[in-house]
């Protein structure tokens, strides 16, 4: 965790005390206000009667006791109190246990507005937490990825982050990247006393390598956990009636597509995000790529060509039961440099002749990534197992940190791409002081990415996707 105080502007902070539902809309059996600031013990006293005073109250420790507009009862509560600084957001803070329904929770935030409480932005309690230095800018995030977590995978990602293993990276980069910096400007002050010849150039370029090298793997995780968060793009296509839609079902485990033996039936796409174990894809059955004069299919097949230039898997579908005909053709020849399965498909019916066989893979060629399937018949065990295998070889050990978002992702390649610039300033024998510069630079992304250097504008832009409440 990071303990030193931020230095934005924390006085903002201070002023006001804030009140939110914490708890999701709706009927449950209780539901969270959550209070904060300098005079939240006594704006909730207001409305507050129990058999203690809030304000007299000790920290982590609850009070029975009842919500009152004027003398009119409003709910019996609990209130947990916490006081500075040992609190979420390092503020006295009160949290309101009431029941669980929609009129109680609104009724009991309109008193607290009337008693002085503001109402609370969005992302404002862990932005407060993040402005008292209870939280680094990281750990911020993480809260968010937490809340947002969908499946296991999701949640290593967010654990990884919260264990400070990414925070305590990127300073240990830093720190490396100011000690070239201390040492160059030795060089700018007695520039006589030391040797810096060729040798010292290349041990400094080498050095540059390798924490480039290490930026450049926590980079990579990036994409893992966008992978297991979106999952990986998929994108099954064939021709009309080889069984896309019958393959999708079969992977989903329940019918979605509509399957019929009319062909040009899947005229939008159609997506799911599905487990295969650890993998997750994030997958759509298009529609299927042909010669078509029916408008709507025309704009299918028009997706279908998109969606194949942002995959990152393409399932082929051909239907083995017959000959490959053009139209089989024109996909295979939009397979290109593109990471395909090609699927065989009804290889359950009787009379697949071996000529069509011959003729399939001499289209297709000598590779491993042919799987025989039948949709039909959920026969698809081999397909997931090849899916799986693909991309388990690809997965990224995170445990020694990972890039989660996009804004984090921009800052370090902009802190990557200063180093890169700086080593080839040295290897063509640019004057040291602008290896300087550029490594200082790269120094600031690094601290943008953990919070330590940013503007408002960033820290908007981060607390800006938080729910209110949190
Ligand atoms: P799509 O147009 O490519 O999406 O194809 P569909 O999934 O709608 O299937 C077209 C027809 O082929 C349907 O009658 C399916 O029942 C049939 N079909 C799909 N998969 C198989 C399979 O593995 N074996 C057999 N025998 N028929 C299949």
């Amino acid at each position: 965790m990071n303990n030193t105080t931020n230095q934005l502007s924390i006085v903002k902070c201070q002023m006001s005390t804030v009140c939110a539902i914490s708890t999701p809309k709706g009927v449950g059996g209780i539901s969270v206000i959550r209070v904060s600031g300098k005079e939240a013990f006594l704006v909730c006293d207001r409305i507050f009667k129990g058999n203690k005073k809030i304000a007299e109250t000790a920290g982590y420790t609850c009070v029975y006791g009842a919500i009152f507009d004027d003398e009119m009862l409003v709910d019996d509560c609990i209130a947990t109190v916490f006081r500075s600084p040992k609190s979420y957001t390092g503020e006295d803070t009160v949290e309101i246990s009431c029941h669980g329904s929609i009129a109680v929770t609104q009724k009991i935030l309109r008193l607290l507005l009337k008693k002085g409480a503001i109402l609370a932005k969005a992302g404002e309690f862990t932005r407060r937490a993040f402005e008292n230095g209870k939280l680094s800018l990281l750990e911020a995030e993480t809260v968010a990825e937490i809340i947002s977590a969908e499946n296991e995978n999701e949640l290593r990602i967010a654990n990884s982050l919260r264990s400070g293993a990414t925070y305590s990276k990127i300073i240990t980069l830093k720190d490396k990247i100011l000690d070239i910096c201390a040492e160059l400007a030795v060089w700018a002050d007695y520039p006589d006393d030391n040797d810096f010849g060729n040798d010292y150039s290349e041990n400094l370029v080498s050095v540059i390598e390798k924490i480039a090298n290490e930026l450049d793997n926590l980079l990579k995780t990036y994409d893992y956990g966008r992978q297991v968060k979106n999952g990986i793009k998929t994108v099954i296509i064939g021709k009309p009636n080889v069984g896309k839609s019958s393959l999708m079902n079969a992977l989903i485990g329940y019918e979605r597509s509509i399957v019929t033996e009319i062909a040009g039936t899947t005229r939008d796409i159609v997506e799911e995000k599905i487990n295969l174990g650890p993998v997750t894809l994030n997958l759509s059955d298009t529609a299927g790529i042909r010669q078509t004069y029916d408008k709507i299919e025309k704009i299918g097949v028009e997706l279908s060509r998109n969606a194949i230039d942002h995959a990152e898997l393409i399932l082929a579908v051909f239907d083995i039961s017959k000959f490959l005909t053009d139209e089989d053709f024109v996909i295979l020849d939009s397979l290109k440099n593109k990471k395909v399965i090609y699927v065989l498909n009804k290889s359950d019916l009787k009379n697949i002749s071996k000529e069509v066989i011959k003729q399939v893979k001499k289209q297709i060629g000598e590779t491993s990534d042919i799987i025989n399937i039948s949709a039909k018949n959920g026969e698809i065990s081999a397909l997931c197992e090849k899916i799986t295998k693909m991309f388990e070889t690809s997965k990224i050990s995170i445990e020694g940190g990972i890039i989660a978002n996009e804004r984090q992702k921009e800052a370090l390649s902009r802190a990557l791409c200063s180093l890169i610039e700086a080593k080839s300033s040295l290897q063509n024998g640019f004057t040291l002081d602008i290896v300087s510069v550029l490594l200082d630079e790269s120094c600031d992304f690094l601290l943008e990415l953990i919070g330590e250097k940013i503007t408002d504008e960033v820290a908007d832009r981060v607390f800006q996707k938080f729910c209110v409440g949190k």
